[in-house]
């Protein structure tokens, strides 16, 4: 079922006013004079909007609505993660202080017995981050900024996915990355695994030989195997791919199975990464406390919003690990990101072709020049929606 608005009133955004006298001097252009304080501020409308643009592309964007026209935007949001915050998070939340993020993820996390992962928990990511969006805009400031950040830019990593394996195209598309100004760059060998025997590893070890000479000692290069391998064939093509001084080898095996995390990092110098599936700061945990990760990549759409993306970050920073989150999405991660030590967060994903056009409905989509995706200073993730693309707004439900 779905009820059709206006575009028109969706894209009001904050423009009706008012402001009460504990209210900042700064709200006062932004709401006006008769918003109520934060103490008595309280949602009033949870949306999950599905957007279709000229061209037939749809995109789900979650629209948190408070007093005074106060309100989070964010997206776009997975289907599953909306089909949840339909049935699960909406009512919980509607009545409640948006200002009280953290209370409300507490009491959803104890509020059913399956909250620990997966789909409950990518649904009360998409709440919280859209949350953070609207604590922006009440206090008009961009997200990283109220998370006590100061970098107003974000080194990106090239991520290739979908590119040609065949040597020239690989080795033609590597240089050419480093020309545009990035750095680093990850490739995947996801396309062999134990089945293929010594010929895939010599393949797999092949790719790193290439993409080393392409690209000369200058540009961290990572591997991505995305659950393809087991044990073996990870040692037999770690044993040779060492020389090439990868920077990390991510997912080699199903993040379930921790102990072959744990054999594996003991037997090779290479750092391990993963981390897109963790599901809070707990799975995170178990990994750090085994030394099984060098590299954790929480993504903040998936593990619990960005409220738990700094909490893995405040747990990894202990044990001397990184935190470089997973790139299906941008917003959340980059601000999480400029917010904590380069230290600690030194680098975002940046998936070139799905990035490509992901945020066709939106007029700032983050795109790194020179290697670097500066931060919005509009408040909150700084989300515009571009009306010119819009064919029409319905408001999603699931029942
Ligand atoms: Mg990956």
């Amino acid at each position: 079922m779905d009820r059709r608005i206006g575009r028109r009133n969706f894209l009001l955004g904050v423009g009706a006013a008012g402001v009460a006298a504990s209210v900042p001097a700064s709200h006062a252009t932004a709401f006006g004079a008769t918003a109520p304080g934060a103490e008595n501020l309280k949602v009033s409308s949870v949306e999950m909007l599905q957007l279709t643009g000229k061209n037939g592309r749809k995109a789900l964007y979650l629209k948190i609505g408070a007093d005074a026209g106060l309100e989070g935007l964010y997206g776009p949001v997975d289907e599953i993660a909306a089909i949840m915050v339909d049935r699960i998070f909406k009512r919980r939340l509607i009545g409640q202080n948006p200002l009280s993020g953290e209370a409300y993820w507490d009491r959803m996390f104890r509020a059913d017995r399956h909250s620990r992962g997966s789909h409950y928990i990518m649904g009360l990511s998409a709440v919280d981050n859209a949350l953070w969006d609207l604590r922006g805009k009440f206090s008009q400031l961009p997200v990283y900024r109220l998370l006590g950040g100061s970098r107003d830019k974000v080194r990106a990593y090239a991520s290739c996915l979908g590119f040609s394996q065949e040597p020239n195209a690989l080795q033609a598309k590597a240089k050419e990355l480093t020309k545009e100004g990035y750095r680093h760059q990850k490739w995947f060998v996801r396309s062999r695994g134990p089945k293929d025997g010594p010929e895939g590893v010599a393949k797999d070890v092949e790719v790193v030989r290439l993409l080393r000479e392409a690209v000369g000692d200058g540009v961290d290069l990572m591997f991505d195997a995305f659950w393809q391998w087991d044990l073996n064939y990870a040692l037999a093509w770690s044993r040779r791919a060492e020389k090439y001084n990868p920077r990390w080898i991510e997912e080699p095996f199903q993040s379930a199975n921790l102990d072959a995390f744990i054999e594996f990092s003991r037997e090779t110098s290479i750092p391990v990464a993963t981390g897109e599936h963790f599901y809070g700061r707990w799975d995170v945990h178990k990994f750090l406390k085994n030394d099984a990760i060098m590299v954790v990549q929480a993504d903040p759409e998936w593990c619990g919003g960005v409220s738990e993306l700094i909490k893995i970050c405040t747990l990894a920073s202990v044990h001397g690990v990184n935190v470089i989150p997973h790139g299906h999405s941008l917003h959340a991660a980059m601000h999480v990101v400029a917010s904590r030590p380069v230290e600690v967060c030194p680098l975002v994903e940046y998936l070139i072709q799905k990035m490509s056009n992901y945020y066709y409905f939106e007029k700032h989509a983050p795109q790194p020049v020179d290697g670097m995706i500066q931060l919005p200073d509009r408040p909150g993730f700084g989300i515009e929606l571009d009306e010119s693309k819009i064919k029409d707004t319905k408001v999603m439900t699931w029942t």
